[in-house]
């Protein structure tokens, strides 16, 4: 932790400042240099609680925290290998099916097909966080029997999304990864309760977070229980024309500071199927570990987001370019 003092403090007060922090953070080091100090908290974790004990004390002008002090659980995992449902040392791993589950012939010949043509994964959406209350929203509980037909038809791991606490356990019971969405990215009891379940977490940037707040987020996970978190970005829908889609910039720095796997995902990013597919390889060859993306048999028939769903045919021309090595 890094505290500016005030300018021109002088050294009664900057004593009484020292005894102050001596007091509410007990056990730190003090290094003093001009104008700052450079604290040290003795465990880790403690960073985020110490910020508001001391950022008010008389003759601080600023307190800054470095990522690895914020977030130590998220940021210390660049040494450790990812052993989840994904193998992401094989290659760019492909997540791919409809935004939302539906009809059920369409879903199931869609993961077959998907599966024939690269995917690792399926996207198995029972709920849909939408921004509209009249919006479709998603078939919940009676999808899950379909879901589960899936994954015995491909023997693919589901990646579902849960929107609510009250979901988590019976959505780990037959699923594989539980999608944390970037509108729950800070709903931090889902997150609690997410990573409780043991299941690898997948989760999303939320629109317009900053780098911070989502390693942040990933704090949570890591510190109720979760052992294995993919991050994934979506961008930030900000509908501005020259805006980046996906800030690809922030997926690489997520990327080395975690040492996670980190996802793209150009379908929600773009929101146009064209858009999505030269997106997907922008992204790739960017180092994204991978994608989730919208992908089935007919996008024409879904009733949420099939402008931006890409054929499987499409699918299987970029999982075609990227794919390294088959995997076990
Ligand atoms: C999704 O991936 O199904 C989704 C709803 O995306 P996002 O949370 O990024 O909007
Ligand atoms: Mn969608």
């Amino acid at each position: 932790m890094i505290i500016k003092t005030e300018k021109g403090l002088s050294r009664d007060a900057l004593r009484l400042l020292l005894e102050k922090l001596a007091a509410r953070l007990p056990g730190c080091r003090v290094i003093r240099a001009a104008g700052s100090l450079k604290v040290s908290l003795g465990a880790p974790g403690k960073a985020g609680g110490a910020l508001a004990l001391v950022e008010n004390l008389p003759g601080v002008a600023s307190v800054s925290l470095s990522d690895l002090e914020l977030c130590p659980l998220a940021c210390a995992r660049g040494k450790k290998t990812f052993r989840g449902p994904f193998d992401f040392s094989a290659g760019p791993v492909f997540i791919a099916g409809p935004c939302a589950v539906e009809d059920e012939r369409l879903y199931l010949d869609s993961a077959a097909a998907l599966k024939a043509a690269g995917a690792h994964g399926l996207r198995a959406a029972l709920f849909k966080p939408r921004s509209s209350p009249y919006a479709f929203q998603g078939i919940g509980w009676p999808g899950l029997k379909i879901i589960a037909k899936a994954k015995k038809l491909t023997g693919l791991p589901l990646v579902t999304e849960a929107v609510d606490t009250r979901q988590v356990e019976r959505l780990a019971a037959v699923c594989d990864v539980l999608q944390i969405g970037a509108r729950n990215m800070r709903n931090y009891e889902l997150l609690k309760e997410t990573a409780a379940s043991g299941l690898t977490v997948l989760l999303k940037r939320g629109m317009r977070a900053t780098l911070r707040e989502w390693l942040l987020s990933a704090e949570y996970l890591f510190k109720y229980g979760a052992k294995k978190v993919i991050l994934c970005e979506r961008g930030d829908s900000l509908n501005s024309p020259g805006a980046p889609l996906l800030d690809l910039k922030l997926l690489a720095a997520a990327k080395k500071l975690t040492g996670l796997p980190v996802l793209a995902d150009p379908s929600h990013a773009s929101r146009d199927r064209r858009v999505a597919a030269e997106l997907a390889v922008k992204a790739l060859k960017a180092g994204a570990d991978g994608l989730l993306m919208e992908a089935s048999l007919d996008p024409m028939k879904a009733r949420v987001d099939g402008r931006q769903t890409v054929t499987v045919d499409v699918f299987r021309a970029i999982a075609g370019k990227f794919q390294c090595r088959p995997r076990s």
